[in-house]
């Protein structure tokens, strides 16, 4: 397992992009779907936003014992899809120690059990413009705490959120939150800000207190804040895990080979820089097929993979997380 340097929490997309790595590939995406806004971006938001929380309240009341993964995820997405929305990447179902990143393999016959914690990430977008929320479900009754820690923290960190309230500050308020009660902080995944097709823009809201340089919350942007929690006994350290099956584009650089290229050409067309999962591939690619286009693009960088996220000691992760628009005076739920 490999350290997950990038304190990525939910999908690095613009990654490269920032890191400076200059792709004009991918900046045009940026050009033509600015041109495209109609709406404010407010009133897009508010509309991922309420489809976003109606389909995580669905799936706080779902009875998931004994379904697979494959059914859970299906079915969320399917739910986002009738509301109007876009999944803004795969419905994450990360189970116990795995913290994120997990999202049903085509006919993924992983059944959830009593024993189980399950972390559900969902993403919206309308036009781009994307809500990302989460809910963290279980039978055993020994998560309960765990969960609820999650959800104050997350609370906590929320009523602190103004128009320049430090990012550190809310890390702060997060970490003390978590440990006074009981839990550890996950340190290395964090929240961030959200731009059009670009689910981590570039600014992290950190889980714990950090003393590098910090910033503060501007008007009229979106910000997710995602605590992850463990136990005092976990490592508060998660780690690449070796399953892989969410992706995203990072270049669309042509490849020589017309198969592989036409298989790219697509993903671009249908994904723009938003992540995508094998299992979206299975209306119109055979499973091998398309395993082995993605591990050529993988190769060719292309694309990039997100690992699962894994807890180090291997204890169990719980998590909450909301989008907030900030406004003049205080910020907005969009998902609450
Ligand atoms: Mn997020
Ligand atoms: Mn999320």
């Amino acid at each position: 397992m490999e350290f997950c340097n990038d304190s990525c929490a939910m999908f690095f997309l613009a990654y490269t992009y920032r890191r400076g790595i200059k792709n004009s590939y991918i900046m045009n995406v940026y050009l033509s779907t600015a041109k495209r806004v109609k709406m404010n971006p407010h009133d897009y938001y508010v509309k991922a936003g309420r489809i976003a929380s109606e389909v995580r309240e669905n799936v706080r009341k779902m009875d998931l014992s004994g379904k697979d993964l494959y059914e859970i995820c299906e079915r969320i997405e399917k739910e986002i899809i009738v509301r109007g929305g876009a999944p803004a990447f795969p419905v994450n179902v990360s189970l116990n120690e795995i913290a994120a990143h997990y999202t049903a393999e085509p006919n993924d016959s992983t059944v959830v059990n009593n024993s189980d914690i399950v972390k559900i990430d969902i993403g919206v977008h309308i036009e781009g413009f994307i809500a990302d929320t989460a809910v963290t479900v279980t039978l055993n009754p020994n998560y309960q705490d765990m969960i609820n820690v999650a959800e104050i923290a997350l609370n906590e960190a929320i009523k602190i959120s103004k128009p320049n309230t430090r990012a550190a500050d809310i890390g702060d308020v997060i970490e003390k939150t978590i440990w006074k009660n009981g839990f550890k902080a996950i340190q290395n995944l964090s929240g961030h800000s959200l731009e059009q097709y670009t689910i981590h823009a570039g600014k992290s809201i950190p889980n714990i207190r950090t003393f590098s340089s910090s910033f503060g919350l501007t008007v009229n942007e979106a910000y997710a804040i995602e605590p992850f929690v463990t136990t005092k006994d976990g490592q508060g350290i998660v780690y690449e895990g070796k399953v892989r099956n969410i992706f995203g584009v990072v270049s669309r650089k042509p490849t020589k080979e017309s198969k592989s290229n036409e298989f790219l050409q697509n993903l671009w067309q249908q994904y723009k820089t938003l992540p995508f999962t094998t299992r979206w591939l299975m209306h119109e690619y055979d499973e091998l097929t398309a395993r082995k286009m993605l591990e050529i693009l993988l190769n060719r960088k292309n694309l990039r993979a997100y690992p699962i996220l894994v807890e180090g000691h291997y204890k169990a992760v719980a998590q909450a997380e909301h989008t907030i628009m900030l406004g003049k005076n205080d910020a907005e739920i969009i998902t609450r």
